[in-house]
């Protein structure tokens, strides 16, 4: 049966997979769709075409100032540091909050592996914690309790009592741009003594009530690559409110070098991290436009939402209450009696040039990670066999 539909009814329905595709296909159109490209749309042309004119495409010219300032204004962060990608920042800021060499990190098991990897560039280990359902984050409460028997304090350091290591840093990450709850995870990383930074990698425009996602911890780091919701090609930002730490981290992005007329001085090993002025140019017409993309990224859900109704075995993931989030990707929770019917969903959709994914494979299965340290998994385990991005790109005429 390629039609999807059961022989054994009377009355056929499709099967799950065929209206979850006709779904979305409804809200999109026809065509190849795929799960989240950049909109192009406004001074993108001009101010590349001012870096090619002033020959400023590298380190030299207005942009990346420009961006970093503009990156301030709108987080209310009081420091932005633009940077090449945001891998590149968080390694940078676990490095600053003081994570060296045979330290763990605390992090959500279910996050892109750049987290992780961030997190061993420092010669630390990656401990994976669970998350919950509402907002797909670090699972606070868990966390507490597991951190209260399995771990004691000395010289206020947080020791993890099975492997004898230190557990400096605490990692959140907001999940497909829905702010994680950060109340409660910078009591969690205040009362153990945990250096908390936000992996804000998807969530520019997310706001955990009032204030942006990114600025909460000691750092936060956004990512502007290709797939997330403004793009400067490639590029991140490290976001601080800390102006003696921001310093360092411009410095350590920037070689380490030691400012001076004509001098290469370099006072430590530094890296070249520092973001040019031609994805600096993209990224300031792409921030002059965010507004309206984040519109966009609403009124889209809001479809979604009408189309989805009407499929009784799925939902779609919400904002959780108090927060504001920038959907980024569009997320379909499956009922768990549904979770066989995933890996169709998946398949019927992409063949039908639909392009949808499940969530990340839990980063505690994957090669490099499986030695490291876990709590109990099984909420990550749990909502990965529901969880399906579907295509999320807007275009300010289509939506
Ligand atoms: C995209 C992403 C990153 C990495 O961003 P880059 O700019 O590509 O390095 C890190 N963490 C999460 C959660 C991401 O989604």
């Amino acid at each position: 049966m390629d039609n999807g539909t059961d022989p054994t009814n009377l009355v056929s329905i499709p099967s799950l997979a065929y209206r979850i595709k006709d779904a979305i296909r409804a809200v999109m159109g026809p065509g190849t769709v795929v799960l989240s490209e950049p909109i192009l749309m406004g001074n993108e042309w001009l101010y590349i075409k001012e870096c090619l004119d002033t020959c400023c495409v590298a380190s030299a010219g207005r942009f990346v100032e420009k961006f970093e300032a503009d990156l301030v204004q709108f987080t209310g962060s009081k420091h932005a540091i633009a940077v090449v990608n945001a891998t590149a920042g968080l390694h940078v800021s676990l490095r600053l909050v003081g994570v060296t060499s045979n330290d763990e990190v605390l992090v959500p098991a279910m996050t892109f592996v750049a987290t992780a990897n961030a997190v061993s560039y420092c010669g630390a280990i990656p401990h994976f914690v669970d998350i919950e359902p509402v907002t797909l984050g670090i699972d606070a409460v868990a966390l507490r309790d597991y951190l209260y028997e399995n771990t004691e304090q000395r010289s206020r350091q947080c020791i993890n009592r099975r492997t004898g290591r230190r557990i400096k840093a605490l990692v959140p990450m907001h999940t497909f741009g829905h702010p994680s709850n950060l109340d409660l995870l910078l009591s969690v990383a205040h009362d153990f003594n945990l250096e908390l930074v936000e992996d804000a990698a998807e969530s520019i425009g997310s706001f955990y009530g009032e204030q942006h996602t990114g600025t909460f911890g000691k750092f936060g780091v956004l990512s502007f690559n290709g797939n997330k919701s403004i793009t400067t090609g490639g590029g991140g930002a490290i976001l601080t409110s800390d102006a003696k730490l921001a310093g360092k981290a411009r410095h350590l992005v920037s070689t380490a070098k030691v400012p001076h007329e004509w001098e290469y001085r370099h006072d430590e090993i530094g890296y070249n991290y520092r973001m040019p002025n031609l994805n600096a140019a993209l990224g300031v017409a792409q921030l002059e436009q965010l507004p309206q993309i984040l519109a966009a990224k609403g009124c889209l859900f809001e479809k979604y939402e009408r189309e989805f109704s009407l499929i009784s075995e799925v939902n779609l993931l919400k904002e959780p209450p108090g927060a504001k989030s920038n959907y980024w990707l569009q997320t379909l929770v499956l009922s768990p009696d549904q979770r066989h019917e995933r890996d169709q969903i998946l398949q019927i959709t992409n063949k039908s040039g639909l392009m949808t994914r499940p969530a990340w494979v839990p980063l505690y299965r994957l090669n490099p990670y499986e030695a490291s340290p876990r709590m109990d998994l099984s909420q990550t385990d749990y909502w990965y066999d529901l969880l399906i991005n579907i295509p999320s790109s807007t275009s300010f005429d289509k939506h």
